[in-house]
């Protein structure tokens, strides 16, 4: 099979009930992602995914469209609550306790990355679960509940609840204990200020400089340009998993060793490029492409072909790319992140 970096997670098939939609792609579907794992999660007002922790990976969420609420647990007791908007990024440590809401008034759509390639969904620890297969006994006496009442739990796992949504007027939207403070989980990526390339797009990014939580993974969501480029460059330090949210844009992994290989992508594809590799995004369509990056390292390096170029010397260069002074006087002098659209 030829090998590819693209998976088309909009187009399979949903695990779905009680309002609530799951889509994942982990190493097991997608062969190249040995590193980094994807869930797209829909929520209709009210559904709860529910308590879960996950022992093998941090979870890193950005809400594409609508609203949620999210609690979770810290090992000293402390829950933290917070609402979540379109634009807004969260990050759960690996194993800590937490639950995600739709918060109406429609349907709630994040995509999660972990830092695993082997991490499904499908197999993280939940609350229900749990608690299904422990002897009732020892449920009745745990919560300190009669027998009779334990019986009225939930029997397997639910993974997703349906329910209200929640009323912040009421003591629902307080933790039962300890007063939770906001935000440390929560950062609003698309309110920064980005980084701009007339003519070419932006760049917002969450790194754990700014997002201290978030240490071992970083976000980010770049929008191109119809005709523009992100370079040709590499992460030193990092793999990269994408979902490109809006447009269609043509993206390639270099391996080495002449091998190179481009695919289309369009709205709701993942894209994947191993630690190093070689790779750019070129918008071939005729609206801006909009993409989630997500990076397993919290404060991830890159090497862009124009910084390379632009601060090596004119004889190596020369030397290097065959050519004479004046031509390499032509290549650009200062790094571009992103090449406008070329003047044909
Ligand atoms: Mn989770
Ligand atoms: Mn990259």
């Amino acid at each position: 099979m030829t090998k590819t970096f693209k998976y088309r997670l909009e187009q399979q098939t949903a695990y779905e009930h009680s309002g609530g939609q799951m889509r994942e792609v982990s190493v097991a579907d997608f062969r190249v992602s040995t590193a980094m794992s994807g869930v797209s999660l829909r929520l209709a007002p009210g559904t709860l995914r529910e308590l879960h922790w996950h022992t093998n990976a941090s979870e890193w969420g950005y809400v594409v469209s609508g609203s949620c609420r999210t609690t979770i647990l810290h090992p000293d007791g402390t829950t933290y609550i917070d609402n979540f908007n379109s634009g807004d990024v969260w990050y759960f440590p690996k194993g800590y306790g937490h639950s995600i809401q739709g918060m109406g008034p429609d349907e709630c759509h994040i995509i999660q990355i972990m830092n695993n390639g082997s991490f499904t969904e499908k197999h993280t620890f939940s609350i229900t679960d749990f608690i299904a297969q422990t002897p009732i006994e020892l449920v009745a006496q745990n919560l300190g509940i009669s027998i009779e009442d334990a019986q009225r739990l939930p029997k397997k796992e639910s993974y997703f609840a349906y329910g209200q949504v929640p009323d912040d007027s009421t003591l629902d939207a307080t933790a039962r204990s300890a007063t939770g403070l906001t935000s440390m989980h929560r950062y609003p990526l698309m309110a920064q200020d980005p980084k701009r390339v007339p003519g070419g797009g932006t760049e917002r990014v969450a790194s754990a400089r700014l997002f201290p939580i978030s240490t071992n993974m970083t976000g980010a969501i770049i929008e191109i340009q119809p005709g523009a480029l992100r370079e040709m460059h590499w992460h030193p330090n990092t793999d990269e998993w994408q979902y490109y949210i809006s447009g269609t844009a043509r993206m390639a992994v270099f391996l080495g060793q002449g091998e190179l290989i481009e695919d289309q992508f369009e709205a709701g594809d993942v894209g994947y490029v191993p630690e190093g590799a070689g790779h750019y995004i070129y918008n071939n369509g005729t609206e801006v492409c909009r993409i989630l990056v997500g990076f397993n390292h919290g404060q991830h390096e890159t090497i862009d072909l124009t910084k390379w170029i632009s601060s090596t010397p004119n004889d190596v260069l020369a030397t290097n790319l065959e050519i004479n002074r004046e031509q390499v006087s032509q290549l650009p002098q200062r790094h571009w992140f992103i090449a406008p659209a070329a003047l044909q």
